[in-house]
Parts: structure tokens; sequence; C-alpha cells
């Protein structure tokens, strides 16, 4: 019996470029290696040539004018691991060759094996520690400030119930002594007056204020003790005048001018900024991490440009040197 023979020719493989269709019969020289397993089926290499993963490179730089803008896409396309330090390192490059460049960096430590996905990984990781941090500043931010207004009220009340004190004998009630040191200061401040007579007529003045403010509480009559405050202020040669006719102001009128002119006063100058210390962590810590981890924030040019003074800058040259020795080494 006759037998049929089937014969199996072998032929040659036959690779084709996606985006080219330049067809060749082995992956090694002309087609990217991945560490994705997305191209298993295609020997762990990209289905797209050297030439036109680095002709993708210019193309999208017109689109997007950003070197790290246009290797992340490319990285996405081709679930690439992106590293914001490795794209960093071929900024100055030959425009041509990044993507290949790019690529030839991740095949060694400690870059083998990862993919885009480590990339949305350790994003996500390093927005949580930012997130965290910048939540513990603040809440330690908040609690220094309310550190500082405690200690600070509780030694301004002090001094000013010891100078109240100095002034009007021992007072046992510190929210009066507080309102009279009060008043005391700002007759002294708005009449000028310097001798002891003028002062002795504005402890009069604020005892009459004090009063005052304790009959209005209480719901009493204040006509008497109106009556005695403007007599005081006539004593002192305070009273004002009208605009409208010169006519002297009453009690009522006067106090509503001080209150609608009193000035607001200066923010002290030992509340703005002094310690830096804001921009310490900007710089040295969150700048720092960002570097660290490859992902740009909005800390990072304020750390490269505080780091510039205390760096060493390699030989571009020597750089490229490099590269063609790992190049030979390890292949594209
Ligand atoms: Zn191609």
């Amino acid at each position: 019996m006759a037998r049929t023979k089937t014969v199996k020719k072998i032929t040659k493989k036959t690779i084709m470029c996606v985006k080219c269709g330049m067809i060749t019969d082995s992956y090694e020289k002309q087609f990217p290696k991945t560490n994705s397993s997305l191209y298993a089926g295609y020997e762990g290499y990209l289905p797209i040539c050297k030439t036109c993963l680095n002709k993708l490179y210019s193309e999208y730089l017109d689109i997007y004018q950003d070197h790290f803008t246009v290797l992340r896409r490319i990285c996405q396309l081709f679930d690439i691991y992106y590293n914001e330090s490795l794209a960093k390192s071929l900024m100055n490059s030959d425009m041509r060759t990044i993507p290949t460049r790019y690529i030839s960096k991740l095949n060694l430590n400690p870059h083998i094996g990862k993919t885009y996905h480590d990339t949305i990984l350790e994003e996500e990781k390093a927005k949580k520690v930012q997130e965290i941090t910048e939540q513990s500043l603040r809440q330690q931010e908040n609690r220094e400030d309310t550190e500082i207004d405690t200690e600070e009220i509780d030694e301004t009340v002090e001094k000013q119930l010891s100078e109240a004190r100095k002034i009007f004998g021992s007072i046992t009630n510190e929210n009066d002594a507080l309102f009279l040191k009060n008043e005391y200061d700002d007759w002294k401040f708005r009449t000028g007056a310097k001798s002891k007579a003028e002062e002795e007529i504005i402890k009069n003045i604020c005892y009459n204020s004090l009063s005052l403010k304790k009959a209005r509480e209480s719901g009493s009559s204040t006509k008497a003790i109106e009556e005695t405050l403007l007599n005081n202020i006539k004593a002192g040669g305070w009273q004002p005048k009208t605009e409208e006719n010169g006519d002297e102001m009453s009690v009522g009128q006067w106090i509503q001018t001080i209150e609608m002119e009193r000035p607001i006063s200066e923010v002290q100058d030992r509340y703005k900024d002094v310690d830096n210390l804001k921009k310490m962590i900007d710089v040295f810590y969150l700048g720092h991490l960002g570097k660290a981890t490859g992902i740009r924030n909005i800390y990072i040019p304020e750390y490269e440009e505080t780091m510039k003074k205390y760096s060493v800058i390699k030989n571009e040259s020597g750089e490229d040197e490099q590269d063609d020795v790992i190049t030979r080494l390890f292949g594209e």
C-alpha cells in the first residue's frame, strides 16, 4: 500500500512590525525586549520595531511638547515601567534613540521585571505617603499654634493684671481689672495725657466706664453715671465737638466715634514666618520623597535648586560612553 507521505516544510519565522509592516525572521536585532507578559507570544519582544518606537518619540513630542509626558505615554502604550528619574537621565540624549535607550536601562537592576503596573502601584503609594505626611504636618502645626497661643495669652494676661494692680490697687475681680487697664491704656493713648492730674482723671473715667458697663448689664439706670463720666471728661478738657456745628458731642456720640475709628493693630513681626520650617519640610522631605520615588510633585524644582549647591555634576560625554559599554555588554 502506497503511503501518502506528508512533507512538512520547515519555513522560516515571519515577524512583522505592527507599525511599519517590516518583515524579518528574528526579533533579537530589530525589536526591543520587554518585561511584560503581554508579549510572551512574541518571545518577550515588543511587536513594534526599534526604528518605529524611536520615531514615536518625536511624533509624540510634537503633540505633548514635554519629554516626560512623551515617555510616559509610550510606556502606557506598551506596558513598560515608567520611572521619572530614569526618564530624566535621558533628557539630554540623542532624540532619535531615547525610547530604546530607556528600555536598555530598564533591563538593568533594580528595574528588571517591572511593568507599567508597577508604575501605578508606586505612584499610588507615594501619593498616600504624601497625603499622610501633609495631614500629620497640618495636625502638628495646629497643635503648635494652640500651644503657643495658650502660653502667650497666659503671659499677657498676667502682665496686664499686674499692671492694672499697680494703677488701680488690688482689684479682686480679674475681668474688672483687665477692663480698667484696657480703658486706661486707651484713654492715655488717645488723649496723650502725661501729668499726674490727667492720669487721676483718666482713672475716674475708667471707674465710671466700668460702672456704666455693669449698670447696662444689670439693666439699672445709667443716667447718673453718664453725667459723672461726662463731667470727668470735661474736667480733663477732652470734650470733643461735633463736625457739623461745633457743639459738644454727647458721651454716646463720642463713644460711638471712638469705637468706629479704633484702629486694627498690625501683625507682630515675630509671627511672620521666621523659622523657615515649612520650606525645610517642602524641600528635604516632600521634594526628596518625590525625587526618590520618581513621582513629580511641586516641591521637586525647589529641591533640585537647593541640592545643586551640594552636587558634583558628571561630564555628559562620560555618560554616553558608559551607555555604549552597557549596550556592548547587554545589547540594546
Ligand atoms: Zn516598524
